[in-house]
């Protein structure tokens, strides 16, 4: 569905999780119960793409258009094309978002005051109290919650705005990311304790903080370089024709992993990986032609492409690799996380200077080092 040049996307665990609550309250309650629980959540994330759309619409207000707004069972996600450059402007765009549920609590709020105001605490038990005064709560708890300074949260957003006017962008999101994860952790913790919902927040949270600070080191050193200046050259290629144990062969003769199978005109048709390779030599004889189990559809870019787009690219597609292509549209190379992560690698020591050794990892999630 597009509203205003964005696209509103509804990932599918949202539906599970409409689902599962219907079910619950319908065992509870039967059908009505039912009917109004998955109304309800229904009305909560109105209020949730509400918030998404001030973030669009501030963002807007700065040039900067928005996508794409995600739908999932813990929140809504607004991809904007670019971080507004300016700190005002960030905060201005994260701020938005917890605006719109506070004008839409002070709108709930004149509505049930103009109704008969608010029942007595103990008039009503919870599950009958009146659907607006439950909706003010939602979206008081929706204000609160964002405001947490938890990187990429709202909160998190304008702590790392507040930190980029001391000193730069990158460092700035390396350190609320830092705080982002320290609090995630926490979530986590009293997650395990209490409500197994704020586990998934806290997870959303960890791994946004981390690919986000990823990215801005990647923005950091990569600024202006082109996908050609790491793009692997030289890397060896399957024809159409070549067998599983061509494959084999091509993999115990070169470092190569991922393997790109060019038709004659030297246009890509696929990619084969070592663990594709693997898996189908398990199901199939080592005759079998590559083309029968390669993968499709590999994102293939021109080697004029910015890096950082080629970056964010490999980031949001499944792929292992990007194909490189030159102006003819054939194959020169491979765009591998390996190039990345061993440019960063070079930038950093070349940027500490006396201090090689000393490369920031990442985070992964087994909380080993990356390099
Ligand atoms: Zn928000």
């Amino acid at each position: 569905m597009r509203v205003a040049g964005t696209e509103l996307r509804v990932h599918g665990t949202f539906l599970v999780l409409l689902a599962w609550v219907g079910l619950a309250r319908w065992r509870e309650a039967g059908w009505l119960g039912a009917l109004e629980a998955v109304v309800f959540v229904c009305l909560i994330f109105g209020c949730v793409v509400l918030h998404e759309f001030g973030h669009a619409l501030a963002a807007r207000r700065f040039g900067i258009a928005t996508p794409q707004i995600t739908l999932l069972p813990i929140g809504g996600v607004a991809l904007l094309e670019r971080i507004p450059e300016k700190p005002v402007q960030e905060v201005c765009v994260a701020l938005a978002g917890p605006a719109v549920n506070v004008l839409i609590a002070a709108l709930l709020m004149g509505w049930i005051s103009l109704t008969g105001g608010f029942p007595g605490v103990d008039a009503v038990s919870p599950p009958t109290v009146d659907l607006p005064v439950r909706l003010l709560g939602v979206n008081v708890w929706l204000v609160l919650f964002n405001l947490i300074p938890a990187f990429p949260m709202d909160g998190g957003r304008v702590l790392r705005a507040l930190l980029a006017l001391g000193t730069t962008h990158n460092r700035a999101t390396q350190i609320a990311a830092g705080i982002g994860q320290f609090i995630a952790v926490v979530f986590g913790v009293l997650g395990l304790l209490s409500n197994p919902m704020l586990i998934l927040i806290a997870l959303f949270i960890y791994f946004g903080a981390a690919s986000e600070a990823t990215l801005a080191q990647v923005r950091a050193v990569s600024s202006g370089l082109r996908v050609d200046a790491v793009t692997v050259t030289g890397a060896q290629s399957l024809r159409m024709g070549s067998t599983l144990d061509d494959a084999v062969e091509l993999l115990l003769r070169t470092s190569q992993k991922d393997f790109p199978v060019v038709d004659d005109s030297g246009a890509v048709q696929g990619l084969l990986s070592a663990g594709d390779l693997i898996l189908a030599l398990r199901r199939s004889p080592p005759q079998t032609p590559v083309c029968e189990v390669m993968r499709l559809g590999i994102p293939c870019v021109p080697q004029s492409m910015l890096f950082e787009s080629a970056f964010r690219l490999l980031q949001e597609s499944n792929s292992p690799a990007l194909a490189v292509l030159d102006e003819q549209n054939r194959f020169v190379g491979l765009f591998t996380p390996e190039n990345i992560g061993e440019l960063l690698m070079v930038e950093d020591a070349l940027a500490s200077g006396s201090n090689p050794s000393h490369f920031p990892h990442p985070a992964s999630p087994l909380g080993k080092g990356t390099a």
